[in-house]
């Protein structure tokens, strides 16, 4: 296989000459900022935040033992979705493959790039079929989306199957491991310099609990983060959410015993789960959310709406026919499902 980021990128974005700041030519403390038409007054917030998020970076970098040129922050790992899209995908021409169920953001990202998304329908286990991936590669495929563990399906994917297809694909493998903490492999990170293709997608939205200051990495070789970089909005991630989180990534031991607490919480509710007779199987998961099949999703759905509890509805998705998608709460917010769950009857 000979991957050349060249045949994959836009020929525009290859071109693109991207906004710079003048704040880029100095670096020091002492400067007098009369280049960017802010107001003198209100510090620190009258100043745009750091472009090239180099502190936070800094601190990320030390945190997963990567450096600094193979992480690109953005306004979340949606963001970085969204850039990949519009980096590497010719409108109306290119095509992508995202396997079969998946998370929802990836058919958005395309549908507003206009680009094709094949569907790749995983194995009834919800296990990668990779021969319905290879199948559907056309010669305008340049990506194929993986995630690991999958939402909605809450499995991990299997590794030696992503390293097959790395190998074996010509254009980009992006493997979203959004809730990779709450499973018991470490990921495939530890492949980045080895595949030059892979692109990982990392989130602070769900171990971390910071899903409301919007934060999510790509991983990847310094080429595509160059590419990524050059593309985003100059000051995608404001100060605010710079500043709380090189505080909140102090936090390593509370991160540890939530982690903890939810995966037992996860043991617990699977337990509690089937001894409803409404509940026809519970998935294997991987992840902080249960996918839980039922006799009747709708009917439980709505009366969990009534009473004030909100899961997911996916029972109109591939593969998960009678499916509702439970996250794991607090062992009190559990209690309350449970007990609502009790009262229910078909
Ligand atoms: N990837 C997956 C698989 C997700 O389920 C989600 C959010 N539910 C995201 C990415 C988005 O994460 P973020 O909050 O970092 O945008």
């Amino acid at each position: 296989m000979s991957f050349d980021l060249k045949n994959i990128i836009r020929r525009n974005i290859l071109d693109l000459k991207p906004y710079s700041s003048a704040r880029n030519e100095f670096s020091g403390d002492n400067a007098v900022l009369l280049d960017a038409n802010e107001n003198p007054y209100n510090t620190p917030y009258n100043r745009y935040p750091d472009p090239n998020q180099s502190d936070l970076k800094d601190k990320v970098s030390s945190i997963f033992n990567i450096r600094m040129e193979n992480i690109f922050l953005g306004n979340g790992s949606d963001e970085a979705i969204d850039l990949i899209f519009r980096a590497f995908c010719e409108p109306g021409v290119d095509r992508v493959i995202s396997i079969e169920p998946s998370y929802g953001m990836y058919k958005v990202c395309a549908d507003i790039q206009d680009v094709a998304v094949d569907g790749a329908l995983l194995n009834e286990d919800f296990s990668l079929n990779t021969e319905n991936i290879l199948c559907q590669i056309k010669q305008e495929t340049k990506i194929i989306f993986l995630c690991s563990p999958n939402n909605p399906s809450g499995n991990l994917l299997e590794e030696e199957k992503i390293i097959d297809l790395l190998s074996r694909f010509e254009g980009l493998i992006v493997v979203d491991e959004a809730y990779i903490d709450f499973a018991d492999g470490d990921g495939v990170l530890k492949y980045l310099n080895e595949y030059k293709n892979l692109i990982v997608l990392r989130t602070f939205s769900k171990a971390w609990g910071l899903a409301g200051i919007r934060l999510g990495m790509a991983f990847a070789s310094t080429e595509i983060v160059e590419v990524l970089n050059k593309i985003k909005y100059p000051y995608n991630l404001n100060i605010l959410t710079q500043e709380f989180a090189l505080e909140a990534l102090q936090e390593f031991k509370k991160r540890k015993a939530w982690l903890s607490d939810i995966i037992n919480e996860r043991e617990r509710m699977e337990k509690q789960l089937t001894t409803f007779s409404f509940v026809e199987k519970i998935h294997h998961s991987d992840a902080n959310f249960l996918l839980v099949k039922t006799k009747n999703p709708a009917s439980i759905y709505n009366y969990l709406v009534k009473e004030g509890i909100i899961v997911r509805d996916r029972s109109r998705v591939p593969l998960c026919e009678g499916c509702l998608r439970v996250t794991i709460g607090s062992k009190k917010e559990n209690d309350l499902l449970l007990g609502k769950l009790k009262t229910f009857s078909l």
